[in-house]
């Protein structure tokens, strides 16, 4: 069972790892939204890869497609060559983006992670500026590597590695519920991109001008944070009046997850470079870039990687993409989304520990918070990462997999596959609540 699995885990895995400690378990199967530990019991999966598994586990469309590269004898590895698998998934990617960017744009084979296609990014702009400052924003994620850790708005894993790329900023993203400023709302958003107008303006901010800004429109690890779409435009006006190209984090957010095909879609914008990893493999290690042309400054050889041709994460990410577009599943995640918050209000609405539930289609977050302590100056009640903790663990044990996520531990994220059905929405909800209660008692 799952003991033996865990002991030996503890016993021989890093001491790095996190959410295997708050989700002691070992999978040992897994289709659609549900997977079986080794004792048996089933879980709904709303953690699904940090929202890799559009399709869910073992989607037949993808085992399928999988399975055909295995019996024809086309080759597994083939670097940076092309091949017709390749050729077919360039074609299926480029048909998911916006019409207008996808005809004057570019595409990098970045290799497994999104870290790597991050990095990628961050060589693009400075290659095609010729500067060297990075801007990226308050609680923002965009991976463990060097460069991209460097960008992500989060002290703790970085305190003990040193020195990291130099020339990296932080700017404020808007974070409604705790505003770091206190102040929040529209006005807070408009101070927030005023400071970030100064910034770049005022020679006497001591700023070099950036080779680039990244973010994400719905922020993941950082708590489920959406950005205001009026915020979005603001961010693309400023950056592009000075050329600074802007880079938008899709890794998370990518693919359907927010109830559009990408969340630049939500505000409307056009972005620099969009960062392209998790579902867009179908659930096979895959990242690109995808970027205005104009931006291809780099020369021959400036970037290169061995395991870029993984020719199975092509095929099940094309068939994940196909998948996608004619099952209309960004329809249907918007639409069950908006079905899984309701259920979440109503629990808020019940409880005392729930301060907001907020999100974007597919990717929703519970804010925990301490209802028994002194409001904040906005308000808001202190996070509660304990009972966040709590909730997850009693989810457990009622079978439900679900990841916390934010600056303290305290938002419980809910990233189900698309394919979801209403009746495993209500199920998911009606579990939760039930968890809740019970984790508040
Ligand atoms: N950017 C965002 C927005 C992410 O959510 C993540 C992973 N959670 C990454 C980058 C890094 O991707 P990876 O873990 O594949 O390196």
């Amino acid at each position: 069972g799952n003991a033996i699995y865990l002991e030996s885990q503890q016993r021989r895995e890093s001491n790095a790892r996190t959410y295997p400690r708050k989700l002691p378990i070992a999978i040992i199967e897994a289709r659609g939204v549900q997977v079986k530990d080794a004792d048996g019991r089933m879980y709904y999966d709303c953690l699904a890869g940090a929202g890799t598994l559009a399709l869910g586990h073992n989607h037949p469309v993808v085992v399928e497609a999988m399975k055909d590269v295995l019996n024809s004898g086309m080759p597994l590895l083939t670097l940076d060559l092309t091949t017709p698998v390749k050729e077919r998934f360039v074609d299926e990617l480029f048909e998911a983006l916006p019409s207008e960017f996808a005809g004057k744009a570019r595409i990098q084979f970045c290799g497994p992670s999104g870290a790597d296609a991050v990095e990628a990014a961050v060589k693009l702009v400075k290659t095609a500026t010729g500067r060297s400052v990075m801007m990226s924003f308050h609680g923002g994620y965009h991976g463990m590597t060097g460069g991209a850790l460097s960008l992500t708005g989060n002290l703790q894993p970085k305190r003990q590695v040193g020195t990291l790329m130099p020339g990296a900023h932080f700017l404020p993203y808007p974070y409604d519920y705790r505003c770091p400023f206190g102040i929040g709302g529209e006005e807070g958003h408009q101070v927030g991109s005023r400071y970030i107008e100064h910034l770049l303006d005022d020679p006497e901010s001591g700023v070099l001008p950036p080779a680039g800004m990244i973010m994400e429109l719905v922020q993941g690890e950082g708590g489920v944070i959406p950005a205001p779409d009026a915020w979005a435009r603001e961010i693309r006006r400023i950056t592009g009046e000075r050329e600074i190209p802007l880079i938008i984090d899709e890794v998370q957010t990518g693919i359907g997850r927010t109830g559009r095909m990408f969340a630049f879609e939500h505000a409307g914008i056009q972005p620099d470079v969009i960062v392209i990893s998790k579902a867009v493999g179908g659930s096979l290690p895959l990242s690109v870039i995808v970027y205005r042309e104009e931006l291809d400054r780099w020369e021959p050889g400036a970037h290169a990687g061995t395991f870029r041709g993984n020719q199975l994460a092509m095929a099940a990410g094309t068939a994940s993409l196909r998948f996608i577009r004619e099952e209309r599943l960004v329809e249907h995640a918007a639409r069950v989304g908006q079905r899984l918050v309701k259920h979440l209000e109503q629990t808020r609405s019940a409880v005392n520990c729930i301060g907001q539930v907020r999100g974007r289609g597919l990717m929703i977050g519970a804010e925990i918070i301490d209802h028994e302590r002194a409001s904040d100056r906005l308000g808001s009640y202190p996070a509660y990462s304990e009972l966040a903790r709590e909730i997850q663990r009693q989810c457990l044990k009622r079978g439900l997999i679900l990841e916390l996520g934010g600056r303290h531990g305290s938002v419980v994220r809910f990233l189900p596959p698309l394919i979801v059905t209403e009746e495993e929405i209500d199920r998911i909800a009606e579990i939760f609540h039930e968890a809740v209660l019970a984790a508040e008692r």
